[in-house]
């Protein structure tokens, strides 16, 4: 079954002469993915692990720290790779990349990977990752960001609206910015234009500037979408040129996917992203679950024991980014968790990841030392949000067993409400927490425009 196949359109785009050798590249490669999005399992599985190969051996013999680090597990014996020698490779984690900086440059880049590009990452925690990328391993990016728009069969000629992190004084309300094409002007394919709105404006003005310049497609962070939508169900604001909503960056719901559709009539598409890696996964054109994007990367996800997990159980995502000479990262841990899918019946062979849960800092300890998600984004916080008059919440774990809720609201809450509150707080998380209130006339969002529902404030 070939549930999602590629418009005519978009055949079309790919078959057209390039606009320039980058684009050929770019171009060569959709072409490729054409292909191997349809191979089955076995076959993804049989060329992944000869990408592992050649870039473990490419990484012991020309970084120190995988020389030292890998030299137990023999690059060139694919068949004990097959079998799990790889699980022997240590974990990759993110301090240790801090600490080792340049080290993990290779001595011998190869010369056909082209130019250099370092890019640092924010991260929540600590300091900032840097990474350098080489311009073959762009090409990959450039090719994933393409292959999004293919699987969800957008319409490139038409208007991009993004609202995102910008310079503080870029792209402010009521005028945001103006961009000739969707990505670079020097793209892929010829695009429609993109406009976009600085992240840190407030919910009544974003309503009202894409109202004004009626885009047809709506780039953005979650925590944007989860406020926006409610405010305009309120004022009875449909967007009525808006096809997709296309999200990032943060924890994507069944409850924004749902409060999209009565809003605007607007079906959410979500990726799965970081700085560091590029594209993990993208969302499958025909279901809300993601597929690993396997030309690129291979991505395990492993238990509490290092052992990959099974259809429908959740663990932390490693990473191995599989086209990138200069900094290899080998089994590199992102901080995120997700839950492992079901192969999927729109005939893609690539693995499937039904969730992304977000990062290790998300989960909830109880007193009694049992570990939760919190699942904000399910379709029960509504519940909560018809308690009381919120616009937009946060529970702050402050002490083994406290709760601080955080709250903006339209008006001050009645004790009732309160109580209420409180109630549901305690049957959600599954503890019967103390609960203190606090009030906010605004929560603002951290530099790169994200918001966290949960947070952990002791240690
Ligand atoms: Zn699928």
């Amino acid at each position: 079954m070939r549930r999602g196949e590629t418009d005519p359109v978009w055949k079309k785009r790919l078959a057209q002469e390039p606009r320039s050798a980058k684009a050929a590249q770019v171009q060569n490669l959709l072409n490729q993915y054409e292909e191997s999005q349809w191979w089955d399992p076995e076959d993804i599985s049989k060329s992944q692990t000869l990408l592992r190969s050649k870039l473990l051996a490419h990484a012991q013999r020309t970084i120190s720290h995988y020389a030292e680090t890998t030299g137990q597990v023999n690059p060139r014996d694919l068949a004990s790779l097959r079998a799990g020698s790889w699980l022997d490779l240590p974990v990759l984690k993110r301090d240790i990349v801090n600490r080792l900086g340049e080290d993990l440059l290779s001595r011998e880049i190869p010369k056909q990977h082209g130019g250099l590009d370092p890019i640092y990452t924010s991260g929540t925690t600590g300091k900032p990752v840097r990474v350098v990328r080489t311009s073959y391993a762009l090409t990959y990016w450039s090719a994933f960001t393409t292959r999004d728009h293919i699987w969800h069969n957008r319409d490139i000629m038409g208007k991009l609206a993004a609202i995102r992190s910008s310079e503080k004084d870029f792209a402010i309300y009521p005028k945001g910015a103006r961009h000739v094409a969707w990505g670079s002007k020097n793209g892929v394919f010829e695009t429609g234009p993109c406009i976009s709105l600085n992240v840190n404006t407030s919910i009544a003005d974003m309503a009202d500037w894409i109202t004004r310049t009626a885009p047809e497609y709506l780039l953005s962070l979650p925590n944007i979408i989860k406020r926006l939508a409610p405010y305009c169900i309120e004022k009875g604001l449909t967007f009525p040129s808006l096809k997709e909503i296309a999200v990032h960056g943060e924890m994507c719901g069944d409850l924004m996917r749902q409060q999209s559709m009565e809003a605007w009539n607007t079906p959410v598409h979500d990726m799965y992203t970081s700085r560091e890696i590029g594209y993990m996964a993208l969302q499958c054109p025909v279901h809300d679950h993601y597929h690993v994007q396997s030309e690129g990367v291979y991505l395990e996800v492993l238990d509490d024991d290092d052992q990959p997990c099974g259809v429908g159980e959740t663990g932390r995502v490693i990473v191995t980014t599989l086209r990138n000479y200069a900094m290899p990262l080998i089994r590199y841990q992102v901080g995120d968790y997700a839950e492992v899918g079901a192969p999927c019946d729109c005939g893609r062979g690539m693995p499937v990841l039904n969730r992304i849960m977000g990062r290790e800092q998300d989960i909830l300890v109880l007193p009694t030392g049992e570990q939760r998600w919190t699942l904000l984004g399910s379709p029960d916080v509504r519940h909560f949000m018809e308690l009381a008059p919120i616009n937009q919440y946060q529970f702050a774990h402050v002490a083994p067993d406290r709760m601080e809720v955080r709250l903006v609201t339209e008006r001050e809450l009645t004790p009732d409400e309160e109580n209420n509150i409180a109630e549901w707080v305690q049957k959600k998380l599954g503890y019967p927490f103390a609960i203190n209130f606090a009030y906010f006339k605004d929560m603002p969002l951290s530099k790169t425009g994200k918001f966290k529902d949960f947070v952990v404030e002791f240690s």
